[in-house]
C-alpha cells in the first residue's frame, strides 16, 4: 500500500469499503487532508485512535516542507517545497485584489530540457502524486491567508507526462470535497504531449487547455523545444482543431518574447496563420532571464507589434504580466539558488 497521498477520493472511498470501514470515515478522512490541509493523523480528532495509528501505519501520510519562502514587492510570494523523500519543487502565489492564483508543480524537475527554462536546464527527477500537487496549493491558502481562486500547472514539470496523477489532483482541487475551485479557473499547461491533449478533450470539467507554443516556425521551435522536436506543428495544429471539436473550450497559447529568436515578422506571420481556425488567445510572455543563458527578452517594440498584428488578425492577444521579478520568478530559478 502507498502514502494516502497516491489516491484520488474515488480510490480512498474504495480502500476504506475495502478494509470494511464505513464511508463516512473516508470522507472524514479526505476533508481533514484536503479542505483542512492536515498534517498528521494525529490532528483528525474525529476519528478514533485506533483508526488514526492503523492508517498512520498503512497508509503513511507524510507532509511536505516550505524551505525557502520569497516576498515580492508586489505581493507575490514564491517557495520551494521539499518532500520527505528529500526532493523539491517550487510553488508561486500570486494574488491581486479579486483573486489569489497559485502555480503549481505537476513533476520534480522536468524533462522537456527547453532552452530558455532552468527547470529544463535541471531535468527530471520525478513524478508528483495527485496529494503532492494538492499540498503545494493548500500551503500557499494557509500561508497567504485567503482563499485560492485560480490555479495554473505552469511550475516544474509537463503535466501530461503524469496525467493519471494530475487528472487525481484536479478532481480534488474542483470537487466540492476537496477545494471547490472552480474548473474553468484552472489551467493546465503543456508544452504539446499529443496524446495528453487528446485525453484532455475527453475530460466532463471545463478545465483550460494552455499551450506553450513559442514559434510557429518549425525549426525555430525545435531549437526552443528540443524534446517536441519530432512534433510537426501541423499535426499539433491538427490536434488542437480536434480538441477544440470536442471541448469547445478556448485554447490559451504561451508565447515568450524572445529577442532576435522569435519576435521577427516571419514568427509573426507564422504564429498569425498558426491562429486561424483555432478560438484562441495569444499570450504573450516576457522573457525571465535566467543564468548562463544567452536568450534576451524582446523588446516592448517588437511585442506591441505583436499584440497589434494578432489584434488586427482577430486573435485576441495580450501581455502577461511580470510578477515577482525580484525573487526569481522564472521556472527553477529559486529552487537551484535554494539547494
Ligand atoms: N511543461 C509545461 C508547463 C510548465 S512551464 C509547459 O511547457 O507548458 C510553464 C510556462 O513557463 C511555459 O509556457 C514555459 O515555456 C514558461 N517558461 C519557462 N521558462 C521560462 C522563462 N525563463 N521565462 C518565462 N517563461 C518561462
Amino acid at each position: 500500500m502507498a502514502e494516502i497521498k497516491a489516491y484520488s477520493l474515488d480510490e480512498l472511498g474504495q480502500l476504506f469499503k475495502d478494509k470494511g470501514l464505513p464511508q463516512f470515515r473516508a470522507k472524514q478522512v479526505y476533508q481533514w487532508l484536503y479542505q483542512k490541509g492536515a498534517c498528521s493523523y494525529d490532528e483528525m480528532t474525529n476519528l478514533p485512535k485506533n483508526l488514526r495509528a492503523t492508517l498512520a501505519e498503512e497508509l503513511p501520510l507524510l507532509p511536505a516542507a516550505v524551505i525557502d519562502r520569497q516576498v515580492s514587492s508586489d505581493g507575490t510570494r514564491k517557495y520551494v517545497i521539499q518532500f520527505t523523500d528529500g526532493t523539491a519543487t517550487e510553488m508561486v502565489a500570486i494574488p491581486s485584489q479579486d483573486r489569489l492564483t497559485v502555480c503549481f508543480s505537476t513533476q520534480v524537475g522536468c524533462a522537456m530540457a527547453c532552452s530558455f527554462c532552468a527547470t529544463g536546464h535541471e531535468g527530471f527527477t520525478r513524478n508528483l502524486l495527485p496529494g503532492e500537487m494538492v499540498e503545494q496549493v493548500l500551503i500557499a491558502q494557509h500561508d497567504m491567508g485567503r482563499r485560492v481562486t485560480n490555479l495554473v500547472a505552469m511550475g516544474q514539470g509537463e503535466p501530461f507526462l503524469n496525467y493519471d496523477n494530475v487528472r487525481k489532483a484536479l478532481t480534488i482541487l474542483n470537487s466540492e470535497q476537496g477545494l471547490n475551485i472552480a474548473a474553468r479557473k484552472i489551467t493546465v499547461s503543456t508544452c504539446g504531449v499529443f496524446a495528453g491533449i487528446q485525453k484532455f478533450a475527453q475530460e466532463p470539467e471545463q478545465f483550460t487547455l494552455a499551450v506553450s507554443l513559442h514559434s510557429a516556425i518549425q525549426k525555430t521551435r525545435d531549437e526552443l523545444m528540443p524534446k517536441v522536436a519530432n512534433q510537426p506543428l501541423a499535426e499539433l495544429h491538427e490536434v488542437l482543431c480536434q480538441y477544440q471539436a470536442i471541448s469547445k473550450r478556448r485554447i490559451t497559447f504561451e508565447y515568450l518574447m524572445i529577442s532576435n529568436m522569435n519576435d521577427d515578422e516571419r514568427n509573426l506571420d507564422a504564429l498569425v496563420d498558426f491562429c486561424d481556425g483555432l478560438s484562441c488567445h495569444v499570450n504573450l510572455i516576457p522573457l525571465n532571464e535566467i543564468d548562463d543563458s544567452p536568450f534576451k527578452p524582446a523588446s516592448h517594440h517588437r511585442v506591441e507589434r505583436f499584440i497589434e498584428r494578432l489584434q488586427g488578425s482577430g486573435t485576441e492577444a495580450t501581455l502577461r504580466q511580470s510578477r515577482g521579478g525580484d525573487i526569481a520568478g522564472a521556472c527553477g530559478q529559486l529552487k537551484n539558488k535554494t539547494l
